[in-house]
């Protein structure tokens, strides 16, 4: 019962997996959800902390009203389109 198990921090890099998901306040160690409006521990599984509480069902129930939701999806909304940007053709240059 030795084995060294280092408590998961969370990584400005899960915000691109999941953009709802911000650093908590209550610690390094935990995550704090934009959806549910909660903080929850990652310490154990870290990016797959994140993962299991995107498929909690109480996260998904929020998730889908959200969806339905034009005013708060428009908050989450702009980061989902692509940052390419379409490149003006050489119309002019024929
Ligand atoms: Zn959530």
């Amino acid at each position: 019962m030795s084995a060294k198990v280092l408590p998961q921090k969370f990584k400005p890099d899960y915000t691109k997996s999941f953009p709802y998901l911000t650093p908590s306040s209550e610690g390094p160690n935990h995550a704090y959800c934009k959806v549910c409006n909660s903080n929850f521990s990652i310490a154990r599984g870290g990016k797959n902390d994140c993962e299991k509480h995107t498929k909690t069902a109480s996260h998904k129930k929020l998730a889908d009203s959200l969806k339905k939701n034009t005013t708060l999806l428009s908050a989450f909304g702009k980061t989902s389109s692509s940052p390419t940007e379409q490149k003006i053709t050489r119309a002019e240059a024929t």
